[in-house]
């Protein structure tokens, strides 16, 4: 018999962060660095962990400089070569401790990943990602990507349940990508009836990582600063996004004109446009999973880090947490019916 949970499970836009008496003075006095060590690979990171998505249109080396300049991270995407690496490497060290490289789980990405690694090592951040991280194949592939490399810290996902967080773990990932279904390019929903609410799935993820621990990243769903600080306060280390990296000057994808204005593609890694693009097509046995949108152009992505920012340390102000870590445990959450008033229609 199919097994109904009755547990209403949240996404970001049904909650709000409830404000607390707070001595802090000012935003200014909020530190959004965290110090953190790794289970598996021991090795200890410090930085604003925001991160840009591994997608091919804001996962890029330019991204990477410019986040990297304010301590944020980046995925960077699979399909740079081990020799654009190298350039990027020699031209950009300050940000090797910022950048992750990616992998799928097919031997070419593990061949051409162990060639990024050799010829960078500094580079100690490895993302495997999958769209689906239930798989025993992908659990193996994590163990031999461990075992090949016992002191990178290994990204593991996505999954959006505890019990798969701790298999990933114990597999030798450090850091678990949740999410699945949430982003802002993704169909995986419609096409599949498959996911979980991200704000649930967080808190559950990060409890179970947290007890081995591990570490989470919350990707996807996330619509403005406020959603960064609500998966920060449900308990995520690391907040990715795609979406609100869209658009901007250091992204890659074709720009467009049209009637006078700058817009940018942008498009899910699932979707047809990266599927002809990177595999000559959508393959008969699968369907595209993700839509191909042109976002405004956004200029530099300078003033949208700042604006995350401030955006971050003014939720941690309202709710009285003088550093980041210290924003779930002063985190509580009001369920909502409305969250925000669109009457002028939704923020420019
Ligand atoms: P966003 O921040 O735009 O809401 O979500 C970004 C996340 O969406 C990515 O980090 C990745 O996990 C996910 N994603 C990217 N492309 C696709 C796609 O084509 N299909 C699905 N299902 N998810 C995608």
């Amino acid at each position: 018999m199919p097994n109904i949970i009755n547990d209403i499970k949240l996404d970001f836009k049904d909650v709000l962060l409830r404000p607390k008496r707070s001595t802090l003075k000012s935003r200014f006095d909020v530190d959004l660095f965290r110090d953190i060590t790794f289970r598996n690979s021991k090795l200890a990171y410090q930085g604003i962990p925001v991160m840009a998505s591994n997608m091919d249109t804001v996962g890029t080396f330019e991204m990477a400089k410019a986040l990297s300049k304010h301590g944020l991270f980046t995925t960077i995407h699979k399909y740079y070569t081990a020799d654009e690496w190298k350039v990027f490497a020699i031209r950009n060290p300050e940000c090797l401790k910022n950048v992750a490289a990616s992998s799928g789980t097919g031997n070419e990405d593990f061949e051409r990943l162990s060639m990024i690694l050799a010829t960078i090592p500094e580079l100690t951040f490895i993302c495997i990602d999958v769209a689906n991280g239930y798989s025993q194949h992908f659990v193996e592939y994590v163990r031999r990507v461990r075992l090949e490399f016992p002191f990178h810290t290994i990204i593991a996902g996505n999954v959006v349940t505890g019990e798969m967080v701790e298999e990933l773990i114990l597999s030798g990932a450090d850091i678990i990508k949740v999410g699945i279904g949430p982003g802002s390019v993704c169909t995986t929903r419609m096409k599949t009836g498959v996911g979980y609410p991200q704000l649930s799935a967080v808190i559950e993820c990060a409890d179970a990582a947290h007890g081995l621990k591990g570490h989470i990243i919350s990707d996807g769903g996330c619509t403005c600063p406020g959603d960064i600080a609500k998966a920060f306060g449900a308990g995520a280390d690391f907040v990715m996004a795609g979406g609100m990296f869209a658009g901007h000057d250091e992204c890659g994808g074709e720009t467009i004109q049209k009637n006078g204005k700058k817009y940018k593609l942008f498009y899910g890694m699932a979707s047809n446009t990266a599927m002809k693009k990177h595999a000559g097509g959508v393959a008969d046995y699968r369907s595209s999973e993700g839509k191909t949108v042109e976002v405004a152009h956004k200029g530099a992505v300078e003033s949208t880090i700042l604006d995350m920012l401030g955006g971050l340390r003014s939720a941690c102000t309202y709710v009285g947490a003088s550093r980041l870590r210290e924003l779930p445990k002063r985190a509580t959450f009001i369920r909502c019916n409305q969250q925000i008033n669109n009457i002028y229609g939704p923020p420019m």
